[in-house]
């Protein structure tokens, strides 16, 4: 017994002596468990590339991508808790509790929060053929060719399946979910004709507006947007007639449960100074985000949040009856 104090005492120190000269030189590991160029991938570079000044050290993005980030989350979740692996995801910690039967994490217990990043407003985008010119005429639209829509997301429990969910409850309809690893792939088949709709981050879809490559219905906001310029125009859900509509998507970052005291906070430093990095909040405000500046950037109000929101979205998701073993 007194042996095992000892070494335990060792070990601790030890790991002491680790954090605080954190990261020592090594690289960190970003995973984004979504496809690289999608929304989620975009959030993760800028962020990188701005944690990475205050760091001293090159974080590397790993995108580990499928079944609606439930894998790349799992990876972060058994990962070492030595502060080298870390997850960036979005809403998807808050609706994957309730969309999956088996997970092989626990959001609320298996992580170190580490700060909230930013929000992130979505918009309703069609096929550049599609004969529908408004949200109006969408809704027509979708009337006469009910059970022969497809509609794109990136798996159970991603941001675009959340928002097609609703919006498809909403409407009283049932569209045909094809799902992606990512909404990057997603955006490409609906260019491609191959899907109808998708609903999808403005860090993904602005540019395609502004193109003119896609058809943009409205914003999922609960007010219409006074950025991007190009979005300016568009509807909210809640005013073409969808009574409440509002999804917003969130960014966080987390460390497996474990990591050292010293390590987060040097982490959460460096996730507030990206806050307040020109080029960071340039680039992201360019696409619609809303930097984070409230205090769900600390740690513990970033964990307050996501608990609310696994509150708030559990029974909707629930009532909706749609779950993966
Ligand atoms: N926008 C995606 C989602 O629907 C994820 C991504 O590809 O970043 O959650």
């Amino acid at each position: 017994m007194k042996k095992l104090l000892a070494f335990t005492a060792i070990a601790a120190a030890a790991t002491g002596v680790f954090a605080q000269d954190f990261p020592a030189g090594k690289t960190v590991t970003l995973v984004v468990p979504f496809t690289a160029g999608g929304p989620t991938d975009r959030v993760a570079r800028d962020l990188a590339e701005a944690m990475q000044k205050t760091l001293g050290t090159t974080i590397v993005v790993d995108n580990t991508a499928g079944a609606g980030s439930s894998i790349g989350t799992t990876k972060v979740a058994r990962a070492a808790p030595d502060g080298h692996t870390l997850l960036l995801n979005h809403i998807a910690m808050s609706t994957m509790p309730a969309l999956y039967r088996k997970l092989p994490f626990n959001v609320e217990n298996d992580f170190e929060y580490l700060g909230m990043v930013n929000e992130v407003p979505m918009t309703l985008i069609g096929k550049p053929g599609l004969p529908a010119n408004n949200y109006k005429e969408l809704t027509s639209w979708i009337e006469a060719n009910k059970g022969k829509i497809n509609l794109g997301n990136a798996g159970l429990g991603a941001a675009s399946h959340l928002c097609g969910l609703l919006f498809q409850s909403a409407l009283k309809t049932d569209m045909t979910a094809v799902p992606y690893k990512g909404t990057a792939p997603a955006i490409a088949d609906l260019l491609g004709g191959q899907i109808d709709l998708l609903c999808d981050q403005t860090t993904n879809t602005t540019s395609q507006i502004e193109a003119k490559k896609v058809k943009a219905y409205a914003v999922t906001t609960s007010k219409r947007l006074t950025t991007p310029a190009v979005l300016k125009d568009l509807p909210t859900l809640a005013e073409s007639g969808l009574k409440d509509f509002e999804v917003t998507i969130w960014h966080g970052v987390y460390a497996p449960k474990g990591t050292p005291a010293p390590v987060v906070k040097k982490l959460n430093e460096a996730i507030r100074a990206a806050m307040k990095d020109p080029g960071f909040i340039k680039r992201q405000e360019g696409l619609g985000a809303v930097i984070t500046t409230d205090k769900r950037v600390e740690p513990a109000e970033h964990k307050k949040f996501v608990s609310a929101e696994i509150a708030k979205w559990g029974p909707i998701i629930k009532a909706a009856g749609v779950y993966a073993d």
